[in-house]
């Protein structure tokens, strides 16, 4: 008999993943080791939680809907070790959660409605997050994934690709979960970079440059950018002012931001 009788909830994204075969592939994806510090975000009825918990032993799971919290606690008798944090999701610091016992790795099915603040919450406790396995809108998926010249590819993709290697594994569709969402999903992974690898010395000074640079996609870098710097700045840094912000690399976005700080505070951008 289900512990779950709660019909889902539109408001908290529930969309809950029903076919096996694509339940099976993400937990293949996951690849547990001996010792993992499994974090799972919105567990709703256990789909994923379950057969991760019975493969791992124990999972750490964090649910926002109170009316899961019992089912999930009943449901993992005799399955395994599971702790549930009922709260939401970013209001967690990861952080904290890690502690000094090593890098969490996260799994989860999103609530699509709030994927990229969940996003941007994980990044910035990046240095305690080994790994990321999530489920997302396709449509989200590729803008993450794209490359430069891409049409998708945006103030999205070069942020997440400043601070993580991002790869979408495979596609998830409608069908495969109840009530079907209205899109196609996807399944990504995240793996942050060291620290001595993102060479960003100043990040909201990174965020500015590449969300105005974005801002206005049609427009020339020098004019996108009047704002932030000059035209001869984007010179200085390597860089063609004729340029448009689609045909730059991650690497040109950090150069640029680098560049910029290590002005003199005079000509730094406000
Ligand atoms: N993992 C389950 C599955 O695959 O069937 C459920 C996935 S469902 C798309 C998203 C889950 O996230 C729901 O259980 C929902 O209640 C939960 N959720 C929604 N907003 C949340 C938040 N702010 N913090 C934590 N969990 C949240």
């Amino acid at each position: 008999m289900s512990h779950f009788k709660a019909p889902p909830k539109k408001n908290l994204g529930q969309h809950f993943l029903a076919d096996r075969s694509y339940i099976d592939r993400i937990v293949m994806a996951v690849n547990l080791k001996p010792g993992d510090r499994l974090v799972e975000i919105g567990p709703g009825q256990g789909a994923i939680t379950f057969p991760l918990l019975r493969k791992h032993g124990e999972l750490t799971v964090i649910e926002f809907d109170r009316d899961l919290i019992t089912p999930l606690m009943e449901a993992s008798e005799g399955v395994g070790r599971l702790t549930i944090i009922h709260k939401d999701v970013l209001q967690v610091d990861f952080s904290k959660l890690a502690g000094d016992e090593g890098p969490l790795r996260l799994v989860g099915n999103l609530p699509y409605n709030i994927s990229s603040p969940i996003l941007f919450h994980a990044l910035e406790h990046a240095g305690a997050v080994q790994d990321m396995h999530f489920m997302l809108q396709k449509e989200v998926v590729d803008r993450m994934a794209a490359d430069p010249g891409s049409k998708v590819y945006g103030r999205l993709s070069v942020m997440l690709q400043a601070y993580c290697s991002v790869t979408s594994l495979f596609d998830v569709p409608p069908g495969a979960f109840r009530p079907p969402p209205k899109v196609d999903s996807a399944v990504v992974r995240l793996v942050p970079k060291p620290a001595a690898d993102i060479g960003i010395a100043d990040p909201a000074l990174f965020e500015r440059v590449v969300r105005d640079a974005f801002g206005q996609r049609r427009k020339t870098l020098r004019n996108a950018l009047s704002q932030v710097c000059t035209g001869a700045d984007i010179e200085a840094a390597g860089l063609r002012p004729d340029a448009r912000a689609e045909q730059l690399a991650v690497a040109d976005f950090v150069r640029l931001a680098q560049f910029l700080g290590a002005l003199p505070p005079a000509d730094r951008p406000a």
